[in-house]
């Protein structure tokens, strides 16, 4: 498929003869602000105003743009979690499980497509060091769940000697 379209081309969207071919800057929202990025060239509606873009120009529109928030806001790039990943010896999975979030989401902001936000940021900071918290956190895991079994054993070992 030839990509972008040509001019005059049908918008899917409205179904009118309206698609342009522009390259200007795109307003990429993070973390609640709009962050310009150029050189993509795209798809517009001159009719409806809806913008088209292939896969992989998503993925490099959110790079830059997540590349210009992280700067902004200090936060960490994809490579720089990989590395602390990496250097707690942790697959993508337990860091996910770590830090309580989903394995894609880890994968996202070691592709640099999503920026890890203040909170996790600072968990992952303070995680690469004090590599002992790791184990600590597993701790922390293990008791916030705790309340809840022994009182059920608890129960189940009463009922049995009624
Ligand atoms: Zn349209």
């Amino acid at each position: 498929m030839k990509w972008p379209k040509d001019e005059g081309s049908q918008c899917p969207s409205c179904g009118q003869r309206a698609i342009v071919v522009t390259s200007d800057p795109i307003d990429q929202a993070i973390a609640g602000r709009a962050y310009r990025v150029a050189g993509f060239t795209y798809n517009r509606c001159s009719a409806c105003g809806e913008e088209y873009f292939s896969a992989g120009q998503v993925d490099d529109i959110l790079r830059a743009a997540n590349a210009a928030a992280r700067q902004e806001l200090g936060r960490l790039s994809g490579d720089d979690v990989a590395a602390i990943r990496r250097g707690l010896g942790l697959t993508q999975c337990q860091l996910a499980s770590r830090v309580g979030v989903s394995v894609g989401l880890v994968t996202r902001w070691e592709r640099g497509t999503v920026l890890p936000n203040a909170m996790a940021d600072r968990y992952l900071r303070d995680l690469s060091a004090h590599p002992e918290l790791v184990d600590a956190g597993e701790l922390i895991a293990r008791e916030s769940r705790g309340p809840y079994r022994p009182r059920a054993r608890s129960i189940a070992a009463r009922a049995t000697k009624l």
